[in-house]
């Protein structure tokens, strides 16, 4: 008898946990494929996990872009798309959406994030110019120098320090704006480009004092002020643990407010709005929409579908309106922060404080006796799927490139590998199997050995560079 209840569950007893605020209607199988396969596998892909093939993949965290699953409404939503070219009924739910949730007045739908960047950029941004961000985005910073301007990180010290537990790491810091004003003069500054939450930081949150703040030194100066809303629903998450005075505010409401002392927004769907592909820019100023709605015609597609089909809009549409539930946010922050949780009680090395969507592994402090030369992170995602079938992501000394002056390695403070979690698609028990080979190869890291790369890209070499191991035998 008493073989049927396990000695834990009664330790547990008065526990009480949180659960998903879903249940499971259609499953997709995926199995692990054995020790030898992958082994194979990661020789074929040049240790390279952008190069493996997804079926060789057991648990999939390498990004959580495009990879979130849709809900049964969604893809009811799907079914009513109105496929006509021009004013399709599902654009107009899209506008009502983000009008209602995120509070702007004129929508320019965009096939994802990037084509909306490449809009806002072209619009308002004239060569010479320089735009103030906290921490830079690849697709972010390269659309903004495409149209003439220059990146400034204007983040907090604080967010490159991989232990610092300040909870807002993605503040900007107003002395850095003020002294790129004194420096450049506020008429080459045409907007503060600012992202919630940090995704290169780890996730790091932006407070509601900071935005206010930003609002009103930007006032001072007639600067506008624009969002890079990708993870914004999370931030909020962040603000109503964190910040006095938000703790019994609504999600929805706190993204209200937070997009309120903002002039725009752009957006790629593919993460908090829960759709497998999309994108939007949002803007209050009629100008930059007259802009911005021109340009469309041109890169996207008509200025009422901007390169997404009706069913699309549609099951954006009520996607926006999912993401922004409390049920939701919870569980999906809850879930990162679970698999955070069991790591740091193992004392592996991790980005702290954990922030919305990843978990990062500090490759430094894993593998202290491999050097940066030898890619510590890219050896981490290697030793991962070569142990579980597990995939994560390189944010390294690899994803750093090289310096275009000198032709060496850039070596970054941070070294680290990104176990991204998707929306709604794994299970605490992936997240269990994820935690325990990840502690698995730390108690084996001793014996592991760095790579060399063979092959190397110019440019973005992350994505196809190949490596091999060092040393023999
Ligand atoms: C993914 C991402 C983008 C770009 O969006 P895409 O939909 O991939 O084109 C912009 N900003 C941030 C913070 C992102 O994570």
């Amino acid at each position: 008898m008493s073989t049927i209840i396990p000695q834990t569950m009664g330790q547990q007893y008065g526990r009480r946990s949180w659960a998903e605020p879903w249940k499971i209607k259609m499953v997709e199988p995926i199995h692990m494929i054995s020790r030898e396969e992958r082994a194979q596998n990661l020789i074929d892909a040049g240790f390279n996990t952008f190069l493996l093939p997804s079926d060789g993949v057991y648990i999939d965290l390498l990004t959580d872009s495009g990879t979130s699953a849709m809900s049964d409404r969604q893809w009811a939503g799907m079914m009513l798309g109105d496929e006509a070219y021009a004013g399709s009924r599902n654009f107009y739910h899209l506008v009502e959406a983000i009008q209602t949730y995120y509070g702007y007045k004129h929508i320019v739908p965009t096939h994802q994030g990037r084509g909306a960047e490449h809009l806002i950029s072209q619009a308002i941004i004239t060569k010479g110019d320089y735009i103030p961000g906290n921490m830079y985005f690849t697709t972010t910073r390269l659309h903004q120098e495409l149209a003439g301007g220059t990146f400034v990180d204007v983040i907090i010290d604080e967010a490159h320090d991989p232990i610092n537990p300040h909870p807002f790491k993605g503040n900007m810091d107003i002395a850095k704006l003020e002294a790129l004003v004194n420096k450049v003069g506020a008429e080459h500054i045409p907007y503060v480009s600012l992202a919630g939450t940090v995704n290169m930081a780890g996730g790091q949150p932006v407070s509601m004092a900071n935005v206010r703040a930003i609002r009103q030194w930007a006032d001072r100066y007639g600067i506008r002020v624009y969002l890079d809303a990708t993870r914004m629903v999370e931030n909020c998450f962040f603000i109503q643990e964190r910040e006095d005075g938000y703790a019994n505010m609504p999600i929805a409401a706190i993204l209200k407010e937070f997009c309120s002392y903002t002039d725009g927004a752009w957006m790629s769907a593919k993460k908090d709005n829960l759709v497998n592909i999309g994108g939007w820019l949002a803007v209050n100023h009629e100008d930059v929409f007259e802009k911005a709605r021109n340009m469309v015609v041109v890169y996207e597609g008509l200025h009422t579908y901007g390169g997404m089909a009706g069913r699309d809009m549609e099951a954006l549409a009520i996607g926006i309106a999912e993401s922004v539930s409390d049920d939701h946010v919870h569980s999906r922050v809850g879930q990162v922060r679970y698999l955070g949780e069991l790591l740091t009680d193992w004392g592996v090395p991790i980005v702290q404080p954990v922030g919305g969507h990843a978990i990062f592994l500090d490759a430094k402090r894993f593998y202290p006796h491999i050097p940066q030369s030898q890619f510590p992170s890219q050896t981490l995602t290697a030793a991962l799927y070569l142990d579980s079938g597990v995939r994560s992501m390189e944010r390294g000394v690899v994803s750093a490139g090289r310096d275009p002056e000198t032709g060496d390695h850039r070596y970054p403070a941070l070294e680290l590998t990104r176990l991204t979690i998707p929306r709604r698609v794994y299970t605490q028990a992936h997240m269990d199997v994820v935690a325990e080979s990840v502690k698995a190869i730390y108690g084996a890291r001793d014996q592991e050995r760095g790579l060399k790369m063979v092959y190397e890209p110019d440019y973005l070499r992350f994505f196809q560079a190949r490596f091999e191991r060092v040393g023999r035998g």
